[in-house]
Protein backbone atom coordinates (compact mmCIF):
# COMPACT_ATOMS: atom_id res chain seq x y z
CA UNK A 1 0.00 0.00 0.00
CA UNK A 2 2.79 2.99 0.85
CA UNK A 3 4.43 2.86 -2.58
CA UNK A 4 1.08 3.40 -4.40
CA UNK A 5 1.10 6.89 -6.01
CA UNK A 6 -1.41 9.43 -4.65
CA UNK A 7 -3.29 9.11 -7.56
CA UNK A 8 -3.62 5.71 -6.86
CA UNK A 9 -4.24 5.34 -3.44
CA UNK A 10 -7.48 7.54 -3.94
CA UNK A 11 -8.46 5.20 -7.03
CA UNK A 12 -8.65 2.19 -4.05
CA UNK A 13 -10.31 4.38 -1.49
CA UNK A 14 -12.38 5.58 -4.15
CA UNK A 15 -13.62 2.02 -5.30
CA UNK A 16 -13.57 0.93 -1.49
CA UNK A 17 -10.58 -1.36 -2.18
CA UNK A 18 -8.92 0.22 1.14
CA UNK A 19 -9.81 3.36 3.86
CA UNK A 20 -8.52 5.85 4.79
CA UNK A 21 -7.63 4.47 8.54
CA UNK A 22 -5.43 1.13 6.47
CA UNK A 23 -3.84 3.56 4.41
CA UNK A 24 -2.74 5.50 7.43
CA UNK A 25 -1.64 2.65 9.27
CA UNK A 26 0.53 1.71 6.94
CA UNK A 27 2.12 5.07 6.34
CA UNK A 28 2.76 5.36 10.06
CA UNK A 29 3.79 2.11 10.76
CA UNK A 30 6.34 2.97 7.53
CA UNK A 31 7.33 5.89 9.14
CA UNK A 32 8.46 4.21 12.53
CA UNK A 33 10.44 1.60 10.48
CA UNK A 34 12.67 3.99 8.49
CA UNK A 35 12.40 7.72 9.97
CA UNK A 36 14.55 6.75 12.69
CA UNK A 37 17.04 6.52 9.68
CA UNK A 38 16.07 9.09 7.52
CA UNK A 39 14.89 11.71 9.55
CA UNK A 40 12.21 13.12 7.69
CA UNK A 41 9.85 14.36 10.45
CA UNK A 42 10.14 17.14 13.17
CA UNK A 43 6.94 16.25 14.58
CA UNK A 44 4.46 13.16 14.09
CA UNK A 45 0.78 13.73 14.79
CA UNK A 46 -0.09 10.47 14.56
CA UNK A 47 -3.72 10.52 16.49
CA UNK A 48 -4.76 13.33 14.85
CA UNK A 49 -4.01 11.79 11.38
CA UNK A 50 -5.79 8.62 12.60
CA UNK A 51 -8.91 10.67 14.26
CA UNK A 52 -8.78 12.88 10.21
CA UNK A 53 -8.79 9.14 8.73
CA UNK A 54 -11.41 7.71 10.44
CA UNK A 55 -13.30 10.92 9.54
CA UNK A 56 -12.57 10.63 5.90
CA UNK A 57 -13.79 7.51 5.74
CA UNK A 58 -17.20 8.37 7.28
CA UNK A 59 -17.42 11.33 4.95
CA UNK A 60 -16.86 8.88 2.18
CA UNK A 61 -19.70 6.71 3.78
CA UNK A 62 -21.68 9.34 2.95
CA UNK A 63 -21.52 10.11 -0.56
CA UNK A 64 -18.39 12.79 0.20
CA UNK A 65 -16.06 13.56 -3.20
CA UNK A 66 -13.92 15.91 -1.53
CA UNK A 67 -10.88 15.42 -4.11
CA UNK A 68 -7.95 14.44 -1.44
CA UNK A 69 -10.61 12.42 0.94
CA UNK A 70 -8.99 10.64 3.19
CA UNK A 71 -4.92 10.63 1.19
CA UNK A 72 -2.29 11.18 3.50
CA UNK A 73 0.28 14.18 3.65
CA UNK A 74 3.09 15.22 5.36
CA UNK A 75 3.50 19.59 5.70
CA UNK A 76 6.70 21.59 5.62
CA UNK A 77 7.47 22.90 9.37
CA UNK A 78 7.39 26.32 7.93
CA UNK A 79 3.68 26.29 6.73
CA UNK A 80 1.42 27.30 10.34
CA UNK A 81 -0.16 24.38 11.75
CA UNK A 82 -3.00 25.32 14.47
CA UNK A 83 -2.48 23.62 17.23
CA UNK A 84 0.27 21.75 16.09
CA UNK A 85 4.22 22.51 16.60
CA UNK A 86 5.11 25.07 13.96
CA UNK A 87 9.28 25.69 14.21
CA UNK A 88 10.58 26.59 10.93
CA UNK A 89 13.09 24.18 11.96
CA UNK A 90 14.46 26.41 14.24
CA UNK A 91 15.27 26.49 18.26
CA UNK A 92 13.75 29.93 18.42
CA UNK A 93 10.29 28.87 17.60
CA UNK A 94 10.75 25.33 19.64
CA UNK A 95 7.46 24.69 20.73
CA UNK A 96 5.36 27.46 19.09
CA UNK A 97 1.54 26.61 18.21
CA UNK A 98 -0.14 28.57 15.94
CA UNK A 99 -3.77 29.57 16.62
CA UNK A 100 -4.20 29.29 12.89
CA UNK A 101 -3.92 27.02 9.63
CA UNK A 102 -1.63 28.24 6.79
CA UNK A 103 -4.35 28.87 3.86
CA UNK A 104 -2.92 25.96 1.94
CA UNK A 105 -2.89 23.99 4.53
CA UNK A 106 -6.93 24.74 5.98
CA UNK A 107 -7.42 23.82 1.69
CA UNK A 108 -6.06 20.84 2.03
CA UNK A 109 -8.09 19.94 5.10
CA UNK A 110 -11.02 21.13 3.22
CA UNK A 111 -9.93 18.71 0.67
CA UNK A 112 -9.63 15.50 3.04
CA UNK A 113 -6.23 15.53 4.31
CA UNK A 114 -5.13 13.02 6.40
CA UNK A 115 -1.90 15.26 8.15
CA UNK A 116 1.04 12.59 9.00
CA UNK A 117 2.91 15.56 10.49
CA UNK A 118 5.42 18.15 10.01
CA UNK A 119 8.74 18.09 7.68
CA UNK A 120 12.17 19.24 8.33
CA UNK A 121 13.95 21.97 7.36
CA UNK A 122 16.72 24.31 7.13
CA UNK A 123 16.15 26.87 9.53
CA UNK A 124 13.60 29.29 8.52
CA UNK A 125 14.36 27.29 4.93
CA UNK A 126 17.82 29.06 4.79
CA UNK A 127 19.60 26.36 2.80
CA UNK A 128 20.47 23.63 0.44
CA UNK A 129 21.03 20.46 2.29
CA UNK A 130 18.73 20.34 5.68
CA UNK A 131 21.79 20.45 7.59
CA UNK A 132 20.74 24.03 8.65
CA UNK A 133 18.00 22.66 10.67
CA UNK A 134 18.44 23.72 14.32
CA UNK A 135 17.27 19.98 14.94
CA UNK A 136 18.84 17.29 12.72
CA UNK A 137 19.94 16.63 9.51
CA UNK A 138 17.25 14.78 7.04
CA UNK A 139 19.01 12.05 5.24
CA UNK A 140 18.53 11.27 1.85
CA UNK A 141 16.54 7.58 0.99
CA UNK A 142 19.20 6.78 -1.87
CA UNK A 143 22.12 7.03 0.15
CA UNK A 144 21.74 7.85 3.89
CA UNK A 145 24.92 9.19 4.22
CA UNK A 146 24.20 12.11 1.76
CA UNK A 147 21.98 15.03 1.86
CA UNK A 148 17.96 14.90 1.07
CA UNK A 149 18.73 18.58 -0.33
CA UNK A 150 17.31 21.18 1.19
CA UNK A 151 15.51 23.31 2.67
CA UNK A 152 12.48 21.30 1.65
CA UNK A 153 14.60 17.81 2.88
CA UNK A 154 12.00 16.76 4.74
CA UNK A 155 9.16 16.57 2.66
CA UNK A 156 11.36 15.30 -0.30
CA UNK A 157 12.55 12.52 1.81
CA UNK A 158 9.35 11.32 3.45
CA UNK A 159 7.63 11.17 -0.24
CA UNK A 160 10.74 9.35 -1.57
CA UNK A 161 10.46 7.03 1.04
CA UNK A 162 7.03 6.15 1.31
CA UNK A 163 6.35 7.90 4.02
CA UNK A 164 3.49 9.89 2.53
CA UNK A 165 1.62 9.98 -1.39
CA UNK A 166 3.17 13.56 -1.38
CA UNK A 167 3.90 16.55 0.78
CA UNK A 168 3.93 20.57 0.79
CA UNK A 169 7.74 22.63 0.51
CA UNK A 170 8.09 26.12 0.39
CA UNK A 171 10.57 27.78 -2.62
CA UNK A 172 12.25 30.89 -2.68
CA UNK A 173 15.54 29.90 -4.64
CA UNK A 174 14.56 26.20 -5.48
CA UNK A 175 13.60 24.78 -2.32
CA UNK A 176 11.37 22.06 -3.84
CA UNK A 177 12.75 21.51 -7.18
CA UNK A 178 16.56 21.10 -5.68
CA UNK A 179 15.27 18.07 -2.87
CA UNK A 180 13.05 16.61 -5.32
CA UNK A 181 16.04 16.24 -8.15
CA UNK A 182 18.35 15.08 -5.46
CA UNK A 183 15.72 12.74 -3.73
CA UNK A 184 14.04 11.56 -7.15
CA UNK A 185 10.09 12.86 -7.21
CA UNK A 186 8.29 15.07 -8.67
CA UNK A 187 8.64 18.82 -7.39
CA UNK A 188 6.68 21.86 -8.49
CA UNK A 189 7.50 25.74 -8.00
CA UNK A 190 4.09 27.45 -8.98
CA UNK A 191 4.26 31.04 -10.25
CA UNK A 192 4.54 33.63 -7.53
CA UNK A 193 1.10 34.60 -6.62
CA UNK A 194 -0.70 31.25 -7.96
CA UNK A 195 -0.43 30.12 -5.02
CA UNK A 196 -1.45 32.10 -0.58
CA UNK A 197 1.58 32.88 1.44
CA UNK A 198 -0.45 33.02 4.52
CA UNK A 199 0.46 31.68 7.35
CA UNK A 200 3.31 30.59 5.26
CA UNK A 201 6.30 31.87 7.53
CA UNK A 202 7.98 34.19 5.47
CA UNK A 203 11.77 33.69 4.63
CA UNK A 204 12.30 36.53 1.66
CA UNK A 205 8.51 37.74 0.92
CA UNK A 206 8.80 38.88 -2.74
CA UNK A 207 10.52 35.07 -3.32
CA UNK A 208 8.48 32.44 -1.28
CA UNK A 209 6.30 29.98 -3.23
CA UNK A 210 4.55 27.45 -1.73
CA UNK A 211 4.80 24.26 -4.01
CA UNK A 212 4.28 20.70 -3.85
CA UNK A 213 6.61 17.23 -4.13
CA UNK A 214 5.12 14.10 -4.94
CA UNK A 215 5.57 10.81 -7.01
CA UNK A 216 3.91 11.38 -10.12
CA UNK A 217 3.17 14.67 -12.36
CA UNK A 218 -0.65 13.97 -12.21
CA UNK A 219 -0.40 13.71 -8.31
CA UNK A 220 0.99 17.67 -8.39
CA UNK A 221 -1.97 18.55 -10.53
CA UNK A 222 -4.04 17.14 -8.28
CA UNK A 223 -2.62 19.10 -5.06
CA UNK A 224 -2.24 22.17 -7.01
CA UNK A 225 -5.52 22.07 -8.21
CA UNK A 226 -6.76 22.26 -4.34
CA UNK A 227 -3.95 24.79 -2.87
CA UNK A 228 -4.01 27.25 -6.12
CA UNK A 229 -6.11 30.63 -6.28
CA UNK A 230 -6.62 33.77 -4.38
CA UNK A 231 -6.72 34.30 -1.21
CA UNK A 232 -8.07 37.83 0.36
CA UNK A 233 -5.78 36.84 3.31
CA UNK A 234 -2.34 37.47 0.64
CA UNK A 235 -2.45 40.22 -1.12
CA UNK A 236 -0.05 38.96 -3.27
CA UNK A 237 -1.96 36.04 -4.63
CA UNK A 238 -3.81 36.51 -7.63
CA UNK A 239 -7.65 37.19 -8.48
CA UNK A 240 -6.74 34.66 -12.19
CA UNK A 241 -9.02 31.98 -12.54
CA UNK A 242 -7.47 28.03 -11.89
CA UNK A 243 -7.39 25.93 -14.89
CA UNK A 244 -8.42 22.31 -14.41
CA UNK A 245 -4.90 20.58 -14.21
CA UNK A 246 -5.92 17.07 -14.11
CA UNK A 247 -8.11 17.74 -17.45
CA UNK A 248 -4.99 19.88 -18.86
CA UNK A 249 -3.05 16.00 -18.62
CA UNK A 250 -5.43 14.01 -20.92
CA UNK A 251 -4.24 13.87 -24.30
CA UNK A 252 -1.38 16.10 -23.31
CA UNK A 253 1.04 15.50 -26.18
CA UNK A 254 4.34 17.73 -26.95
CA UNK A 255 4.42 17.91 -30.79
CA UNK A 256 5.22 21.21 -32.22
CA UNK A 257 6.30 22.08 -28.71
CA UNK A 258 9.42 24.52 -28.30
CA UNK A 259 12.17 23.71 -25.97
CA UNK A 260 14.20 26.22 -25.03
CA UNK A 261 18.12 25.15 -23.90
CA UNK A 262 19.90 27.90 -22.28
CA UNK A 263 23.07 27.83 -23.49
CA UNK A 264 24.34 29.84 -20.20
CA UNK A 265 23.27 26.39 -17.94
CA UNK A 266 25.54 24.26 -19.52
CA UNK A 267 29.10 25.13 -18.79
CA UNK A 268 31.40 24.90 -15.97
CA UNK A 269 30.47 23.34 -12.71
CA UNK A 270 27.60 20.69 -13.92
CA UNK A 271 28.22 17.11 -13.21
CA UNK A 272 28.48 15.68 -16.64
CA UNK A 273 26.29 12.80 -15.47
CA UNK A 274 23.50 15.57 -15.46
CA UNK A 275 24.09 17.23 -18.62
CA UNK A 276 23.66 13.91 -20.01
CA UNK A 277 20.53 12.98 -18.67
CA UNK A 278 18.94 16.64 -18.61
CA UNK A 279 20.11 16.50 -22.88
CA UNK A 280 18.58 12.53 -23.16
CA UNK A 281 15.56 14.20 -21.67
CA UNK A 282 15.04 17.03 -24.28
CA UNK A 283 15.91 13.96 -26.76
CA UNK A 284 13.03 11.90 -25.82
CA UNK A 285 10.62 15.21 -26.15
CA UNK A 286 11.96 15.90 -29.80
CA UNK A 287 11.54 11.80 -30.58
CA UNK A 288 7.76 12.59 -29.21
CA UNK A 289 7.70 15.85 -31.99
CA UNK A 290 9.07 18.56 -29.59
CA UNK A 291 11.84 20.78 -31.15
CA UNK A 292 14.52 22.53 -29.21
CA UNK A 293 16.10 26.12 -29.71
CA UNK A 294 18.93 27.30 -28.63
CA UNK A 295 18.34 30.23 -26.09
CA UNK A 296 20.50 32.64 -24.27
CA UNK A 297 19.87 33.87 -20.67
CA UNK A 298 22.27 36.67 -20.78
CA UNK A 299 21.81 37.73 -16.85
CA UNK A 300 22.46 34.20 -14.99
CA UNK A 301 25.69 35.04 -14.00
CA UNK A 302 24.07 37.64 -11.78
CA UNK A 303 21.18 35.73 -9.83
CA UNK A 304 23.66 33.92 -7.27
CA UNK A 305 24.68 37.46 -5.99
CA UNK A 306 21.39 39.04 -6.67
CA UNK A 307 19.27 36.61 -4.89
CA UNK A 308 21.56 36.90 -1.67
CA UNK A 309 21.01 40.15 -1.66
CA UNK A 310 17.63 40.57 -2.12
CA UNK A 311 16.77 36.93 -0.24
CA UNK A 312 18.95 38.04 2.63
CA UNK A 313 17.63 41.34 2.95
CA UNK A 314 13.81 40.52 3.06
CA UNK A 315 14.58 37.60 5.75
CA UNK A 316 16.19 40.33 7.62
CA UNK A 317 13.39 42.30 7.70
CA UNK A 318 10.97 39.21 8.43
CA UNK A 319 13.27 37.79 10.95
CA UNK A 320 13.28 40.93 13.39
CA UNK A 321 9.71 39.60 15.13
CA UNK A 322 11.54 37.08 16.86
CA UNK A 323 12.61 38.55 19.83
CA UNK A 324 11.46 35.92 22.81
CA UNK A 325 8.55 38.27 23.45
CA UNK A 326 6.02 37.64 20.82
CA UNK A 327 6.36 33.79 19.62
CA UNK A 328 8.35 31.00 20.64
CA UNK A 329 10.65 30.41 23.68
CA UNK A 330 12.26 33.76 25.80
CA UNK A 331 15.77 33.73 27.09
CA UNK A 332 14.89 35.37 30.23
CA UNK A 333 17.70 37.94 31.37
CA UNK A 334 15.79 40.00 33.24
CA UNK A 335 16.30 43.17 31.44
CA UNK A 336 15.04 43.55 27.79
CA UNK A 337 18.05 43.93 25.80
CA UNK A 338 19.71 41.35 27.36
CA UNK A 339 16.52 39.27 26.82
CA UNK A 340 16.56 40.02 23.16
CA UNK A 341 20.17 39.13 22.81
CA UNK A 342 19.93 36.40 24.54
CA UNK A 343 16.78 34.68 22.91
CA UNK A 344 18.26 35.72 19.19
CA UNK A 345 22.14 34.75 20.17
CA UNK A 346 21.08 31.16 21.48
CA UNK A 347 18.78 29.94 19.19
CA UNK A 348 19.18 31.40 16.04
CA UNK A 349 21.74 29.24 14.29
CA UNK A 350 25.08 30.41 12.11
CA UNK A 351 23.58 30.36 9.10
CA UNK A 352 20.44 32.59 9.96
CA UNK A 353 22.51 35.10 11.56
CA UNK A 354 25.17 35.06 8.48
CA UNK A 355 22.24 36.14 6.48
CA UNK A 356 20.50 38.56 8.66
CA UNK A 357 23.95 40.32 9.16
CA UNK A 358 24.14 40.50 5.08
CA UNK A 359 20.29 41.48 4.84
CA UNK A 360 21.19 43.84 7.05
CA UNK A 361 24.34 45.13 5.89
CA UNK A 362 22.86 45.36 2.14
CA UNK A 363 19.81 47.32 3.47
CA UNK A 364 21.93 50.06 5.29
CA UNK A 365 22.65 53.54 5.16
CA UNK A 366 25.09 53.87 2.43
CA UNK A 367 25.25 50.69 0.83
CA UNK A 368 21.70 50.19 0.29
CA UNK A 369 22.55 52.03 -3.12
CA UNK A 370 25.38 50.07 -4.24
CA UNK A 371 24.17 47.24 -3.08
CA UNK A 372 20.16 46.64 -2.59
CA UNK A 373 19.24 48.88 -5.15
CA UNK A 374 21.74 47.50 -7.76
CA UNK A 375 20.20 44.03 -6.96
CA UNK A 376 16.51 44.54 -7.62
CA UNK A 377 17.93 46.50 -10.92
CA UNK A 378 19.33 43.12 -11.74
CA UNK A 379 16.30 41.35 -11.13
CA UNK A 380 14.51 43.15 -13.25
CA UNK A 381 17.40 42.44 -16.25
CA UNK A 382 16.91 38.61 -15.22
CA UNK A 383 13.06 38.65 -15.35
CA UNK A 384 13.25 40.51 -19.05
CA UNK A 385 15.72 37.62 -19.73
CA UNK A 386 13.17 34.75 -19.50
CA UNK A 387 10.46 37.00 -20.90
CA UNK A 388 12.38 37.50 -23.64
CA UNK A 389 13.00 33.64 -24.31
CA UNK A 390 9.41 32.93 -23.86
CA UNK A 391 8.57 35.06 -26.87
CA UNK A 392 10.38 32.23 -28.94
CA UNK A 393 10.03 29.00 -26.78
CA UNK A 394 7.09 27.47 -25.01
CA UNK A 395 9.14 25.93 -21.89
CA UNK A 396 12.49 26.44 -20.76
CA UNK A 397 14.38 22.84 -20.20
CA UNK A 398 17.71 22.82 -17.49
CA UNK A 399 18.74 21.11 -14.46
CA UNK A 400 17.36 21.04 -11.43
CA UNK A 401 20.88 20.78 -9.79
CA UNK A 402 23.93 21.02 -10.90
CA UNK A 403 25.59 17.83 -9.23
CA UNK A 404 23.17 14.90 -7.82
CA UNK A 405 22.93 14.39 -3.90
CA UNK A 406 26.33 15.73 -2.05
CA UNK A 407 27.81 14.04 0.95
CA UNK A 408 26.62 15.00 4.46
CA UNK A 409 29.25 17.40 5.73
CA UNK A 410 30.69 18.03 2.19
CA UNK A 411 29.62 21.64 1.63
CA UNK A 412 28.11 22.38 5.24
CA UNK A 413 31.36 24.53 6.28
CA UNK A 414 31.63 26.75 2.83
CA UNK A 415 28.88 28.32 2.48
CA UNK A 416 29.54 29.85 -1.10
CA UNK A 417 30.14 26.06 -2.24
CA UNK A 418 26.09 25.70 -0.69
CA UNK A 419 24.70 28.85 -2.89
CA UNK A 420 26.52 27.42 -5.72
CA UNK A 421 24.23 24.59 -5.14
CA UNK A 422 21.15 26.87 -6.53
CA UNK A 423 22.87 28.75 -9.82
CA UNK A 424 19.40 26.55 -12.08
CA UNK A 425 16.97 27.37 -9.81
CA UNK A 426 17.11 31.68 -7.64
CA UNK A 427 16.74 32.96 -11.30
CA UNK A 428 13.14 31.54 -11.68
CA UNK A 429 12.29 32.74 -8.36
CA UNK A 430 13.94 36.29 -8.89
CA UNK A 431 11.38 36.47 -12.75
CA UNK A 432 8.70 34.99 -10.30
CA UNK A 433 8.15 32.31 -13.14
CA UNK A 434 7.14 28.73 -13.07
CA UNK A 435 8.93 25.32 -12.59
CA UNK A 436 9.00 21.85 -12.15
CA UNK A 437 11.54 19.14 -11.11
CA UNK A 438 10.71 15.95 -12.78
CA UNK A 439 13.06 12.90 -12.34
CA UNK A 440 15.17 12.28 -15.47
CA UNK A 441 17.69 8.88 -14.36
CA UNK A 442 20.64 8.06 -12.31
CA UNK A 443 24.56 8.93 -11.82
CA UNK A 444 26.48 5.78 -11.75
CA UNK A 445 26.02 5.89 -8.01
CA UNK A 446 22.62 5.50 -8.60
CA UNK A 447 21.67 8.94 -7.40
CA UNK A 448 18.50 10.64 -9.17
CA UNK A 449 18.65 13.30 -11.10
CA UNK A 450 16.15 15.94 -12.17
CA UNK A 451 14.63 17.75 -15.39
CA UNK A 452 13.84 21.17 -14.48
CA UNK A 453 11.10 22.29 -17.05
CA UNK A 454 10.58 26.26 -16.62
CA UNK A 455 7.06 28.45 -18.01
CA UNK A 456 5.65 31.54 -17.70
CA UNK A 457 4.21 32.27 -14.24
CA UNK A 458 0.55 30.86 -14.80
CA UNK A 459 1.28 28.35 -17.25
CA UNK A 460 2.00 25.59 -14.50
CA UNK A 461 -0.63 23.06 -16.99
CA UNK A 462 1.62 23.88 -19.53
CA UNK A 463 5.11 22.56 -17.82
CA UNK A 464 2.56 19.47 -16.07
CA UNK A 465 1.58 18.80 -19.75
CA UNK A 466 4.96 18.01 -20.89
CA UNK A 467 6.56 16.44 -17.52
CA UNK A 468 3.54 14.42 -17.89
CA UNK A 469 4.13 13.36 -21.36
CA UNK A 470 7.80 13.05 -20.26
CA UNK A 471 6.78 10.63 -17.33
CA UNK A 472 4.34 8.41 -19.67
CA UNK A 473 7.50 7.73 -22.05
CA UNK A 474 10.06 6.96 -19.88
CA UNK A 475 9.10 6.07 -16.34
CA UNK A 476 12.26 6.87 -14.15
CA UNK A 477 9.41 8.74 -11.06
CA UNK A 478 8.37 4.98 -10.56
CA UNK A 479 11.91 3.95 -9.13
CA UNK A 480 11.71 4.06 -5.84
CA UNK A 481 15.13 3.79 -2.97
CA UNK A 482 15.10 0.82 -0.95
CA UNK A 483 15.13 2.23 2.55
CA UNK A 484 14.87 0.06 5.73
N1 LIG B 1 19.09 27.34 -0.99
C1 LIG B 1 18.47 28.62 -1.15
C2 LIG B 1 18.71 29.46 0.07
O1 LIG B 1 19.35 28.97 0.96
C3 LIG B 1 17.00 28.46 -1.43
C4 LIG B 1 16.23 28.14 -0.22
C5 LIG B 1 14.77 28.14 -0.46
O2 LIG B 1 14.30 28.05 -1.60
N2 LIG B 1 14.03 28.28 0.62
O3 LIG B 1 18.30 30.58 0.15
Amino acid sequence: MIDLTLTEALRKLNSGEVTSVALTRALLDRIHQVDPAVRAFLTLTEEQALAQAEAADQRRARGDTAPLLGIPLAIKDVLATQGVQTTCGSRILEGFRPVYDATVVQRLLDAGMVMLGKTNTDEFAMGSSTENSGYFTTHNPWDLARVPGGSSGGSAAAVAANMAYGALGTDTGGSVRQPASLCGVVGLKPGYGRVSRYGLIAYASSLDQVGTLTRSVEDTARLLSVIAGHDPKDSTSMPLPVPDYLAALANADVRGLRIGLPREYFTTGIQPEVEAAVRAAVDVLVGLGAEVVEISLPHTDYGLPVYYLVATAEASANLARFDGVRYGPREDRGEMWATYTATRGERFGPEVKRRIMLGTYALSAGYYDAYYLKAQQVRTLVRQDFDEAFEKVDVIAAPASPTTAFKIGEKADDPLQMYLSDVYTVTINLAGIAGLSVPCGFDGQGLPIGLQLLGPAFQEDRLLRVGHVYEQATGWHTRRPTVG
